[in-house]
């Protein structure tokens, strides 16, 4: 007699199989647009601003009612966008980051040396400091000047603009270099840029003059104006297909703004009056650990609750809510098979990856999220037929990483932590595959909808 086995086991597979390419490919090339227009954070708030003020929200006006959309900020570098629910039983919140690693200039920037001006750098988020040599960058920010008045700066993105490289040693020369460690071949004062090359008609700091002089035709600042700056050196490069087949994307930023892009999105489409009352975050901050004005560990989401319906009631609804901490996680890069658990690891294509936990050395700093809310998750998405995968980041010993979960459970509320994977995360260059994208926007768009 032959056994025959009942289906037990779970598979994943490519996703592609399964997918619509038209709207896949659609949604890839409107994402593209977002992330070659938003490569700070403030850019990010400034766009969702905007994109959900055409879709009907508007600054908080103390007269919340079911259907009403709302958005708030911190400073201009977080935004929280609500649509106002016709119950009061729990709030559905998706929460991504808005910040990407980079490197931001030093108060003094401006230096000179050998004839060429520079401006220094400190870089700002967990990054792999020899990506960022010999690549073309672009300065991103703003300025206040001491009259409050304020510049807004973007140089290096169009066509005949200048970029900005930090320059690397030359092989040649590198025999010393060459035997370092990774970590140290580049050092953090060695990532400064070259910001020009001629001399100005002045007794000493020619080359730097010349900087200056530029800045304050171009910009009307002075030296000491930069001292109350923000700006951020960012990869120039813009979005481009990957693949023969055009099915994945080489972006800077996606660590977090393929979550930013994909909550929103999923939120416009959301029904006019929902049950719950629906929300996304986008925070600053994360890549340096969540804190400081605009990062998830601020009371930024318990003051948008706290206005809309008072304390008291704030905290109970945040205590019932489902959250998503919607995040990257690193997709299985097969010429570095060693560092994954093959089985337990998230594979480009195989849909959205599902966390439990993050953090390192046996989940320290991270949440985790409950199992009952990871089968309420489950439930939801394969009733939606989103393609899921579950994510651990890499081997046990190997490293680690967090995200803004820990602070959302502070509230006592379910989170778990969900976004596409991508290959070279924190590198000027990350690779994420279009089909997963597109079901990060329905799996979000999925958890709103749900009763
Ligand atoms: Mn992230
Ligand atoms: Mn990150």
């Amino acid at each position: 007699m032959v056994f025959i086995m009942p289906k037990l086991s779970w598979k994943t597979e490519s996703s592609w199989k399964s997918a619509d390419n038209k709207k896949v490919f659609a949604f890839a090339e409107a994402y593209k647009k977002f992330l070659s227009e938003c490569k700070t954070e403030r850019e990010v708030v400034a766009w969702t601003v905007t994109a959900a003020k055409k879709k009907g929200f508007k600054r908080y006006d103390n007269a919340p009612k079911p259907g009403k959309r709302y958005y708030f900020t911190s400073g201009e570098k977080a935004v929280a966008l609500v649509i106002i629910g016709r119950r009061k039983k729990e709030l559905r919140i998706s929460a991504a980051h808005a910040d990407s690693p980079r490197i931001d200039l030093k108060p003094r920037p401006v230096t000179e040396d050998s004839d060429l001006a520079l401006f220094k750098g400190h870089y700002y988020g967990g990054i792999k400091k020899y990506q960022w040599v010999n690549h073309p960058l672009a300065l991103h920010g703003v300025i206040f000047k001491e009259d409050g008045s304020r510049v807004d700066v973007k140089m290096g993105e169009k066509e005949g603009e200048p970029v900005f490289v930090v320059p690397d040693l030359l092989p040649h020369l590198a025999k010393k270099q060459m035997e370092k460690k990774a970590a140290e071949v580049i050092e953090g004062e060695a990532l400064a840029v070259i910001a020009g090359g001629t001399p100005a008609d002045s007794k000493e700091d020619k080359f730097k003059n010349t900087v200056l002089d530029v800045l304050h035709k171009k910009y009307g600042v002075k030296e000491e104006d930069l001292a109350s700056a923000e700006l951020e050196l960012v990869p120039a490069s813009k979005p481009a297909d990957v693949g023969i087949d055009k099915s994945m994307i080489m972006a800077y930023g996606q660590d977090d703004r393929s979550s930013c892009y994909t909550s929103i999105q999923a939120l416009f489409q959301a029904p006019k009056i929902p049950e719950n009352t629906l929300a996304v975050f986008l925070f600053d901050r994360e890549e340096i650990g969540s804190v400081g004005l605009g990062g998830a560990s601020t009371n930024f989401l318990e003051n948008v609750f706290m206005k809309i319906y008072g304390l008291e009631t704030a905290r109970s609804l945040l205590e019932n809510s489902r959250i998503l901490s919607a995040d990257v996680t690193a997709g299985v890069n097969p010429l570095y098979k060693e560092a994954y658990d093959m089985s337990n690891a998230t594979y480009l294509g195989r849909g959205v990856a599902v966390a439990k936990y993050t953090g390192s050395g046996g989940k320290s700093g991270s949440s985790e999220a409950p199992a009952e809310y990871m089968a309420w998750v489950r439930k939801i998405l394969n009733k939606n037929k989103v393609p899921w995968q579950t994510g651990e980041l890499g081997k046990v010993d190997l490293g680690g990483g967090g995200t803004v979960a820990l602070f959302l459970a502070k509230q006592g509320a379910s989170v778990v932590d969900i976004g596409v994977c991508l290959l070279s995360m924190h590198s000027p260059a990350e690779v994420s595959s279009k089909v997963d994208i597109y079901n990060m926007y329905r799996a979000v768009s999925a958890f709103f909808k749900e009763k």
